[in-house]
């Protein structure tokens, strides 16, 4: 019988109503294990009892704070083979990926740590004479976070470290595809020098305590990263509340590849881009906009190289690709190849379901080609190991093309000349812009969102999180009676 792993309300670990199973999607018949589903009643005292303990944690000092971060993100760090193996049997990423993103989770924390003593304000004359001004940034108070299966550790943690950094309390739902991760993520901050109920998990389905929980007048913030009609659904129930929303959702982000381009780095940038994690990243390259000077070259070595990746089982050495997270994901991005092939794309390969030793979500990377911008499948984020060759004349039809789009994520070009480069960096619309890059893979110390349907409210990371993790408040000091 596998081990049922609890939520973490109020500061304890309780079981809940039910329970449900996860299994690795390489391999179906390994149990990851069984995870207790919240309670309505339960989130709602994890809510009251982390509205008392984030006002003990704000009178922490900076120091107790940043020693909490520090220690989190060194253990994340430190143990990063161990929980990234975990992270790739449950979400299916090569155990190389899952480690990178265990590790980069851990800088967050560490990150996030040092911020904890950089947090200054600002002071100024009033208009008026004899008073002073402070102005200072307070923590918001209890945030909820709704986070995605796709970086089950590393989005949960650049939302988690900036909250408790500007003197948070924190409520997380996690994804429940992806529950593993988020116990071993609480197991280690609950370890820490924090107020009781300071730190929650609740696991459950979005459709049930993910809605009650944005539904909530007692929560004050919601950091979400998901789908834009969910995104949709919670930036509704937040305005019933005004409550302080911030969400990063889909993208369909283009890759620009000039005639000046190096051929064999377009061909690299894209493989990496449309392919890592399954394709199953907000930032993955899912349009390949191409110079018609350079497309035949670039598409004979794309195809290449796509039929060349190793598909398999995420925790065994030598996979490039693993499964992908689900069936229903497996079914939608299957529908999406024949939707493609519907519209007029031509399918140039892969986009099959691949049997393999194990049963498991297995599909081959797949490339359109002969494709336009208004078809659906350039439309649309696909969210899977599928991306789509656009043929163009010019630069300024590349930078017209990537352009148009609902989204507005990332975007990348690649090219040798300076002047076009420094073009695309101005009038691409799009909140991450990259240059002989891939339009995936961001810093942790800069700000991270999108324009359009890819992202509402202030900008993720860096020092740029305190927007919204933290409210302003100004005050006027008057020394009282002329010395
Ligand atoms: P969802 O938007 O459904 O899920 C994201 C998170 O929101 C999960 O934790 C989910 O919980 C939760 N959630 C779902 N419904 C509600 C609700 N009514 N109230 C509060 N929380 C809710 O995405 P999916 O996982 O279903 O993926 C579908 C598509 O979304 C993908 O194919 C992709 O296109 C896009 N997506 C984009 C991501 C990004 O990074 N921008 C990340 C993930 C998905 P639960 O899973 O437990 O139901």
């Amino acid at each position: 019988m596998s081990e049922l792993h609890q939520n973490y309300i109020a500061g304890e670990w309780v079981s809940g109503t039910s329970e449900i199973e996860n299994r690795n999607p390489s391999d179906l018949t390994d149990l990851v294990g069984l995870f207790a589903q919240a309670s309505a009643d339960q989130l709602d005292a994890t809510l009251d009892r982390a509205r008392q303990a984030q006002v003990e944690w704000a009178a922490y000092g900076m120091e107790r704070k940043q020693a909490v971060l520090m220690a989190i993100g060194n253990e994340l760090m430190a143990r990063a083979e161990e929980l990234g193996t975990l992270l790739s049997r449950e979400e299916g990423k090569p155990i190389a990926e899952g480690k990178g993103e265990v590790y980069r989770a851990g800088q967050f924390f560490t990150y996030y740590a040092a911020e904890c003593l950089r947090q200054l304000g600002e002071n100024a004359d009033s208009v008026r004479d004899g008073v002073e001004i402070d102005v200072r940034r307070e923590a918001v108070g209890v945030v909820a976070i709704i986070s995605p299966w796709n970086f089950p550790t590393a989005t949960a943690s650049w939302k988690i470290a900036p909250a408790l950094c500007y003197g948070n309390a924190v409520v997380w739902k996690p994804a429940n595809i992806t529950p593993a991760s988020a116990v071993a993520l609480t197991e280690i901050i609950a370890r820490q020098d924090i107020p009781k109920g300071l730190f929650s998990l609740v696991m459950g389905s979005g459709r049930d305590i993910g809605q009650r929980l944005v539904e909530s007048p007692k929560v004050n913030a919601i950091s979400f990263t998901g789908s834009v009609p969910v995104g949709k659904g919670i930036a509704s129930a937040a305005i019933q509340n005004l409550t302080k929303v911030q969400m990063e959702m889909g993208s369909k982000n283009a890759l620009a590849v000039m005639d000046d381009a190096d051929i064999d780095l377009a061909v690299t940038l894209a493989l990496g881009g449309a392919f890592g994690g399954t394709g199953q990243k907000c930032t993955a390259s899912s349009r390949l906009i191409v110079h018609s000077a350079v497309h035949d070259a670039f598409v004979e070595k794309l195809i290449a190289g796509t039929k060349a990746m190793k598909v398999g089982h995420g925790q065994e050495e030598g996979t490039q690709m693993g499964p992908v997270v689900s069936e229903q994901q497996l079914n939608e991005n299957l529908a999406y190849v024949d939707l493609g092939k519907s519209e007029g794309a031509e399918l140039a390969c892969g986009g099959v379901r691949l049997e393999m030793p194990h049963d498991g979500y297995y599909m081959s990377p797949g490339v359109f080609v002969n494709s336009n911008n208004a078809m659906r499948i350039n439309r649309e984020e696909m969210f899977a190991p599928l991306t789509s060759v656009i043929k163009v004349d010019s630069y300024e039809e590349a930078l017209t093309t990537v352009n148009d789009t609902n989204f507005g994520l990332t975007s990348g070009v690649v090219t040798q000349s300076l002047a076009r480069a420094t073009h695309f960096r101005r009038n691409a619309r799009t909140g991450v812009v990259t240059v002989n890059l891939p339009t995936a893979g961001t810093d942790y110390h800069v700000p991270f969102g999108g324009r359009g349907d890819s992202s509402y409210g202030p900008r993720e990371q860096g020092k740029a999180a305190a927007e919204f993790y933290t409210t302003v408040k100004t005050a006027y000091i008057s020394a009282g009676k002329p010395f």
